[in-house]
C-alpha cells in the first residue's frame, strides 16, 4: 500500500478513538497529483491547499474526475484572488477581515453558489499572526452574517508554535459553543489528537500524511 494512504488510515483510527466526529483534511500543498491519487482512489474526500494558483493547476482535473472531493483553502487569501478561489474551493478557512468576507460574498453571488467559510481567530493574541482578535470576534461574526451566500461553518485557528496547543483548543471550543457554531477547524500534524479531544470537526494534516515538504 502507498505510504501516504497507510499514514492516513492509521491517523484516522487514532482520531476515531478520541472523537468519531472529527474529519481529516489531507493537506496536500506542494505535493503533486500523483501523490494524492492513492488517497482519492481510497475514497478520501477532504483536501487542503494554501495557494490559489497551485490549487487551480492541481485540482481542476482531479475534481472533474471525482465530484465528491471537497477542497479547503487554509492559507491567507488576498481579495484579488477571490474570484479564482471561489471556482475551485468548497471551503475557505481563513476569513479574518470584512473586505475579504464581502468579496467572497460578491463573487459567490455572481455565480449563484454558496461557499462554506471559517472565521480565523488569532487565539494566541500574537501580533504577527492573521486572524480576528478574540475581543472583536462577536462583532465580526455579526457583521459576517449580513453577507449573502456565505455559510459560516465555524472558527479556525493556528495556535502559537512551540507551545502546548491544548489550552488554545479549549478556548476555541468555548468560543465556538458561545457563538453556537456547528463546526471547528483546528489541529495539525503535531497536535491533532488534542484538537480531536477538544471537539474539532476538521483537523488539517499535511506532514504526517505526505511527509516533509521542501
Ligand atoms: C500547512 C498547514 C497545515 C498542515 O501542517 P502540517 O504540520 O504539515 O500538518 C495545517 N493548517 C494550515 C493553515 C497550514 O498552512
Amino acid at each position: 500500500m502507498h505510504e501516504s494512504l497507510n499514514n492516513l488510515i492509521s491517523i484516522k483510527k487514532e482520531i476515531n478513538n478520541k472523537n468519531s466526529n472529527t474529519q481529516i483534511i489531507a493537506v496536500s500543498k506542494t505535493f503533486p497529483a500523483s501523490q494524492i491519487a492513492p488517497l482519492i482512489d481510497y475514497g478520501h474526500i477532504h483536501y487542503g491547499e494554501n495557494k490559489v494558483q497551485e490549487s487551480l493547476e492541481k485540482w481542476t482535473e482531479l475534481k472533474k474526475r471525482n465530484d465528491q472531493i471537497k477542497l479547503h483553502m487554509i492559507g491567507k487569501l488576498q481579495t484579488n484572488k477571490v474570484k479564482f478561489a471561489v471556482d475551485i474551493f468548497d471551503y475557505i478557512h481563513s476569513v479574518d477581515n470584512l473586505k475579504l468576507a464581502k468579496k467572497i460574498s460578491d463573487e459567490t453571488k455572481k455565480r449563484d453558489k454558496i461557499i462554506k467559510v471559517f472565521i480565523q481567530v488569532n487565539i494566541g493574541n500574537e501580533f504577527q499572526k492573521s486572524g480576528v482578535q478574540i475581543d472583536n470576534l462577536n462583532s465580526f461574526f455579526e457583521e459576517c452574517k449580513q453577507f449573502e451566500n456565505l455559510d459560516i461553518r465555524g472558527l479556525m485557528c493556528l495556535p502559537p508554535i512551540n507551545e502546548n496547543s491544548d489550552v488554545y483548543f479549549q478556548k476555541m471550543n468555548t468560543l465556538s459553543k458561545q457563538l453556537n457554531l456547528p463546526e471547528l477547524s483546528m489541529g495539525m500534524s503535531q497536535d491533532y489528537l488534542s484538537a480531536a479531544s477538544n471537539n474539532a470537526s476538521f483537523v488539517r494534516i499535511g506532514t504526517k500524511i505526505f511527509g516533509k515538504r521542501n
